[in-house]
């Protein structure tokens, strides 16, 4: 699971910024997706090959008594709760502030290892006005400038260190054969999940292993359905009961993040009777922004009328435009229709997610796809694609290389995507294509 790391700190000190800084690298790749909603205060950093989850919480006010702010509290309260790591920020140039006291306060008596940091720190090459910042107690205070980019790196590390995590760079991959397919079922409160997870365990065909001594809430529950191994992951909101599954009652994003990160395939579930709802949007941009395979399932299927049964498909095209690869399939958990096919849906998502794909096929697709509509011209430059070769899997990233690719339209991009999915038969999984000039 990614650690998660947590912003505090008093209003105006920086931390939209400095969020923004540490999620930038994730949120080119989802900037031209059109419907996609996010919640902008959650998001997912890297630093090399590590990966993490960041909070960003409101502004703080621990003694805030009523409305906006008392709510505000209560947010960062939780993210606090959510959170490996917090870091606090305060404001280099305005110096230390009561509020500054309160919330330190706060952080000592919650316990969490916690890096001080002080923003706008641009330029403050001798310190001193930083000197001000131990009274907090929190020992070290780091200068960094999240508008300038400075102290990036040593943030994240430092805040990291405490938590003694494995090199990333050590974390070897299994063979894939008879891997497991790790499976996470996400949706918001109400749609199902626990029925339908019950309803599969239940299953005659599906042999649910108990892994030896977790008694308590499972981390993941292996099984097996004809012949494939599974893993469910511990869905969020979810709790395990002995061998069944119960809804808890708060709905957890970083425990969807969590949950969807660490899968290969996601099994989106939504309500019929409801229609696709914000929260589902931002679930699906979630999902979006990992890179993981994905199969929608609308769920309640025996509740709704054709009318009801229209309208959520019109709903579905145009607010879940962006996750149009994956396959949609109708259900009902209570009744057992449409579950066949589902399982299909995610063996087939999870083969697509990690097919292999040859330099000397890639290239000759490439190749072919040229011959066949060339790229514009723009201006003096004629994009030359010359060779291209598999960068990753799950998702499948795809790494051409040429001259001028910087000037390759959108819609040339795209026009590449589809002959490459329709040759890979790639159904279920993002299809990320990265261009790589020369000069
Ligand atoms: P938040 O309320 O804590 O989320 O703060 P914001 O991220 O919205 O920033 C508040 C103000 O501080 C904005 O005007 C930012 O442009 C400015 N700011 C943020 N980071 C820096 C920095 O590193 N240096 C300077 N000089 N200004 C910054
Ligand atoms: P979770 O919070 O996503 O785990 O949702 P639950 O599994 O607890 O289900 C929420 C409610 O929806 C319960 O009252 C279920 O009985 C009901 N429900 C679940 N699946 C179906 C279904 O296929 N059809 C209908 N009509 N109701 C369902």
């Amino acid at each position: 699971m990614k650690p998660v790391v947590a912003l505090v700190g008093r209003p105006n000190v920086g931390k939209s910024t400095l969020f923004n800084r540490l999620t930038q690298t994730r949120d080119a790749i989802v900037a031209d997706f059109a419907g996609l909603t996010r919640d902008r205060h959650y998001g997912n950093g890297r630093l090399g090959k590590r990966e993490f989850i960041v909070i960003d919480t409101g502004g703080f006010e621990p003694d805030a008594g009523s409305g906006i702010y008392k709510e505000m509290a209560k947010q960062t309260r939780q993210a606090v709760a959510e959170a490996d790591v917090v870091i606090f920020v305060v404001d280099a140039r305005e110096g230390l502030s009561a509020q500054d006291h309160d919330i330190a306060n706060e952080l000592r008596r919650i316990g969490k290892p916690c890096v001080l940091v002080a923003n706008k720190a641009e330029g403050m090459h001798d310190g001193t006005k930083l000197v001000d910042f131990y009274e907090l107690g929190l020992g070290e205070v780091h200068g960094v400038s999240a508008a300038h980019g400075q102290g990036m790196r040593g943030l994240v590390e430092l805040a990291l260190a405490p938590l003694n995590l494995p090199d990333p760079d050590d974390e070897e991959e299994e063979d894939d054969v008879n891997k497991p397919i790790k499976l996470a079922v996400a949706g918001r409160p109400n749609v199902g999940k626990s029925t339908l997870i019950n309803t599969w365990l239940g299953e005659e065909r599906l042999v649910a292993f108990d892994m030896p001594g977790t008694t308590r809430d499972a981390i993941s529950v292996p099984f097996e359905r004809n012949g494939q191994r599974f893993e469910l992951i511990d869905t969020a909101g979810l709790r395990r009961k002995g061998r069944v599954f119960e809804a808890i009652e708060k709905f957890s994003v970083v425990k969807t993040l969590q949950a969807i990160e660490s899968a290969n395939v996601v099994l989106l579930l939504l309500d019929a009777t409801q229609g696709v709802t914000d929260q589902d949007a931002h679930i699906a941009g979630y999902i979006l922004e990992s890179g993981r395979a994905v199969v929608i399932a609308i769920n309640k299927w025996d509740a709704v009328d054709s009318y009801q049964r229209e309208q959520i498909q019109r709903q579905i095209e145009t607010r879940l435009a962006f996750l149009k690869f994956a396959a949609l399939h109708f259900i009902s958990a209570i009744k057992r229709q449409g579950l066949g096919p589902v399982w299909q849906a995610i063996a087939q998502a999870h083969k697509s997610a990690t097919r292999k794909m040859s330099t000397p096929v890639l290239t000759r697709l490439l190749l072919e796809a040229v011959q066949f509509q060339a790229p514009k011209r723009s201006g003096m430059f004629r994009p030359k694609l010359r060779y291209a070769h598999q960068g990753g899997m799950n998702p499948p990233v795809i790494v051409i290389h040429g001259n001028s690719l910087e000037h390759v339209t959108d819609a040339y991009k795209r026009f590449l995507e589809g002959r490459f999915r329709k040759e890979f038969d790639l159904v279920g999984t993002p299809l990320r294509i990265e261009f790589k000039s020369s000069h």
